[in-house]
């Protein structure tokens, strides 16, 4: 059976968008048909409770996995309200890998390792802390591609070069395939001139690898987790979930191309 297709969603900033973008991607492709495993690489476990599962109520997480050698499909939790997508949690414990990792051999290949020989899924998407830690070295060697949000601020570009950068580390060494699926704008506010301006100028410096989709601002889209729900289930035909609809729909279509 074929490989899944690997993607980290990551920036080291905090509050751009991550954990938002891979909960309803994850779904939006779901929803598609296609079977999707959404891995939460953050200590704090937002994907986890923005899912409904309670972090604090876990036997086992992404830490028994990365740092305990677990195998990842022991720890996975199907997502009953989300048909095709399944769910390896994260805790607060997995704060304290950051240094056990360092410690341990392989410490940069460990999640790539779990993740090794998974076939039942047709995407992985990895959701990463606001670092560029250990815990995000791993995602970016276990990945094919890394997605990339940007909120539409005026700092959004500050600290891409560091991500850049940290990039072609992990090609010269550990990944080489590593590659770029796209940078999304979020948090998109049609009423501030800012927001237009930032889409323009991502769009001036980086071209199609920004992809098309903006993803806008919502209140719907920030009340969805705390009912444990993706935006295409909470508000199915609200402008969040059509957005997260047509980002899946352009990865998907990328991946294609890369593929032929
Ligand atoms: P990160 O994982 O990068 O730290 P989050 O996905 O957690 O970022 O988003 C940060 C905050 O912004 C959260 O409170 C989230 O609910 C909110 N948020 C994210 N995307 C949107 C959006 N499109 N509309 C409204 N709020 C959003
Ligand atoms: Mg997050």
């Amino acid at each position: 059976m074929a490989r899944p297709r690997i993607v980290t969603v990551c920036n080291q900033k905090g509050g751009v968008g991550k954990t938002t973008t891979a909960i309803n991607l994850g779904a939006a492709l779901a929803e598609r048909g296609l079977r999707i495993l959404l891995v939460d690489c953050d200590p704090q476990a937002n994907a986890t409770s923005g899912l409904g599962i309670r972090p604090k109520g876990l036997e086992a997480s992404i830490y028994d996995v990365v740092v305990l050698g677990r195998p990842l499909l022991e720890v996975a939790i199907p997502i009953t309200q989300v048909p095709g997508l399944t769910l390896v949690p994260s805790t607060v414990g997995l704060a304290g890998a950051e240094l056990e990792l360092a410690e341990l051999p392989l410490r940069e290949s460990r999640l790539r390792l779990a993740l090794d020989g998974l076939s039942d899924f047709d995407y992985v998407l990895l959701d990463t802390p606001p670092s560029l830690g250990l815990l995000t070295v791993n995602c970016l060697v276990a990945a094919d591609a890394m997605l990339i949000p940007l909120q539409c601020e005026y700092y959004a570009l500050e600290g891409l070069t560091l991500l850049t950068h940290t990039q072609s580390l992990v090609r010269q060494s550990l990944n080489p395939a590593l590659r770029l699926a796209g940078i999304v704008l979020t948090l998109f506010d049609p009423r501030t001139v800012l927001s237009s301006q930032v889409v323009a100028e991502v769009r001036r410096q980086f071209g199609d690898q920004a992809f098309a989709t903006v993803i806008p601002r919502s209140v719907r889209v920030s009340e969805a987790p705390s009912h444990g729900l993706p935006i295409t289930q909470y508000d199915p035909t609200g402008r969040g979930a059509l957005a997260y609809r047509a980002l899946a729909e352009e990865l998907l279509a990328r991946n294609s191309q890369v593929a032929a």
